[in-house]
C-alpha cells in the first residue's frame, strides 16, 4: 500500500511545480512540529491488560490551533497520522477558518472492544496527551470509527483534570454536551454544497448518477442530500459489501436496514458486486467516502465517472491524479470537499469559547457561505492556471500559510 504521508509530499511537488514557493517555507512544511506517541494500558473487561498505540501530530499552527480528529483503526500508524495531520493544515487554510493541523490516533479495532472498553481507552487516550492539547493549543475532534460519544468521554476527561469545562478542547460533541447543531451532516453536506456550487461548471446533468465507496457518517449522508435533491444513488458500498440499483436505491430504507443489520448486504432491490468494481461503474459523481489509496495506478484508467468528489481523505494516489487530469475526469479534492467537517467543529469550537449556542439555520447558512466561496475560487483558480482542483487548493492553502508564518 502506498505510504499516505509520501503521497502527500508528491501532492505538494506537484502543486509547486506549477507555482512555486520560498523553499525554506515548504521544507518547514514537510515535517510536522511535534510527533507524539505513546503507549496506554487498558484493561480489559476480563481483567486482562492490552498495550495500545497512540498518537497526536501536531503539524502547524501558524494559523491557528492544531486542529483535527481522532482515528480508531487497526492499520492506522504513524505515517497515516502524519499525513492526516499535514492534509488537516491545508485544509484549515482552503476552508480559511483560524486553526492549524494536526490528527491523532490509536491503532485497534474499535469494533473489537466493549463499550467500557472503548470508554477506557478514550478516558487513557485524554489523560495521555492532555498535557498536548486545549482550547487554544490543538483541538481533536472525530475521524474514522470516532463518535460524539467519545468526544465526551474525552472531553470530560479534560475537565476532570484541568477544571476546564467550557468543552472548547474538543469538537464533534453531543449537542447536549456542548457540541455543534449540523456537526453531524457536515461533511457530507459541505460536500454537497460544493457539488451545486461547481455543477454547472463541471458540465454536470441536471440528474446525476452517483456512487458512494463507504457508508458510515459521510457517505450515508452524501446518499441522503444527493438523493433527496433529486439524484439517483446507483451504487454505494461498506466493508462488508458492494451493491447496485441502476434505478436508484432507495436510500431513507438503506439507512435503516445498515442501522439494524450493521451492513449494506441484502438491501432489497439491488444487486451484490465485487467492491473493487464499484469504483469503475459508469456514473456522473464517484465519492470516494472511506479511506486512502484507493483510486491508484492500477485502476485509475478504468475509472468511469465524470467527477470525483472526496469525502475521504486521501482516497487518491499521486499517480491516479495524473491520469483523471489526463481522461478529463474532475476531482474536487479532500481537502476542499470535505472541509464541511472542520469547518463546523471550527464553529464548534467558537460556540463554546464564547459560550453560545447557534441554530442549526445560522449554522449551515454559514458554512453554505463560506464552502461555496472556496470551492468557486479553487475552481477559478486551477482554470487560470490550467491544473487540477487539487493543485489549486493547495496553491491556495500555501499562500494563505506564507502570508500567516510571516505576520
Ligand atoms: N476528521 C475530520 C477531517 O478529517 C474533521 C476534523 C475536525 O472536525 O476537526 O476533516
Amino acid at each position: 500500500m502506498p505510504n499516505p504521508f509520501e503521497n502527500a509530499l508528491k501532492q505538494l511537488d506537484r502543486a509547486t511545480a506549477i507555482q512555486s514557493f520560498d523553499q525554506d517555507f515548504l521544507d518547514k512544511l514537510k515535517k510536522p512540529n511535534q510527533e507524539i506517541r505513546k503507549i496506554v494500558q487498558l484493561e480489559m473487561n476480563d481483567g486482562s491488560k492490552r498495550d495500545i498505540e497512540i498518537y497526536r501530530v501536531q503539524h502547524n499552527n501558524s494559523r491557528g490551533p492544531y486542529k483535527g480528529g481522532i482515528r480508531f483503526h487497526q492499520d492506522t500508524d504513524i505515517e497515516e497520522v502524519k499525513a492526516l495531520a499535514f492534509w488537516m493544515t491545508l485544509k484549515t487554510a482552503v476552508a480559511n477558518i483560524p486553526m492549524g493541523g494536526g490528527k491523532g490516533g490509536a491503532t485497534i479495532n474499535p469494533k473489537e472492544l466493549s463499550k467500557a472498553e472503548l470508554e477506557r481507552l478514550s478516558r487513557a487516550w485524554m489523560q495521555a496527551m492532555v498535557e498536548h492539547v486545549g482550547p487554544q493549543k490543538d483541538v481533536p475532534a472525530p475521524d474514522v470509527n470516532t463518535t460524539p460519544e467519545i468526544m465526551k468521554w474525552m472531553a470530560d476527561e479534560f475537565e476532570k483534570i484541568t477544571g476546564d469545562s467550557s468543552g472548547a478542547v474538543i469538537t464533534g460533541k453531543p449537542i447536549e454536551n456542548g457540541g455543534s447543531e449540523g456537526r453531524g451532516v457536515a461533511t457530507a453536506l459541505g460536500g454537497f454544497y460544493v457539488f451545486e456550487a461547481l455543477k454547472d461548471k463541471l458540465n454536470l446533468p441536471e440528474q446525476c448518477r452517483v456512487v458512494i465507496q463507504g457508508f458510515g457518517n459521510a457517505g450515508q449522508y452524501a446518499a441522503k442530500f444527493f438523493k433527496d435533491a433529486g439524484h439517483k444513488v446507483i451504487a454505494v458500498s461498506d466493508s462488508r459489501a458492494a451493491i447496485h440499483n441502476p434505478d436508484g436505491h432507495h436510500v431513507d430504507s438503506l439507512m435503516e436496514h445498515k442501522s439494524s443489520t450493521r451492513a449494506v448486504t441484502d438491501f432489497s432491490g439491488a444487486s451484490q458486486i465485487e467492491h473493487d468494481s464499484l469504483l469503475e461503474l459508469e456514473c456522473d459523481v464517484l465519492i470516494p467516502a472511506f479511506i486512502e489509496n484507493q483510486i491508484t495506478k492500477e485502476n485509475a484508467d478504468r475509472i468511469n465517472t465524470k467527477v470525483v468528489l472526496e469525502l475521504a481523505n486521501g482516497p487518491i494516489t499521486p499517480e491516479a491524479d495524473d491520469i483523471l487530469f489526463a481522461k478529463g475526469i474532475q476531482v474536487i479534492p479532500d481537502i476542499l470537499a470535505n472541509s464541511g467537517g472542520v469547518t463546523v467543529s471550527t464553529f464548534e469550537w467558537e460556540q463554546n469559547v464564547k459560550g453560545e449556542h447557534w441554530s442549526e439555520k445560522e449554522v449551515l447558512d454559514k458554512l453554505k457561505e463560506n464552502i461555496q466561496r472556496e470551492a468557486l475560487n479553487i475552481y477559478n483558480r486551477a482554470q487560470e492556471l490550467n491544473t487540477d482542483m487539487r493543485c489549486a487548493a493547495f496553491i491556495v492553502a500555501l499562500e494563505r500559510l506564507e502570508q500567516a508564518q510571516q505576520n
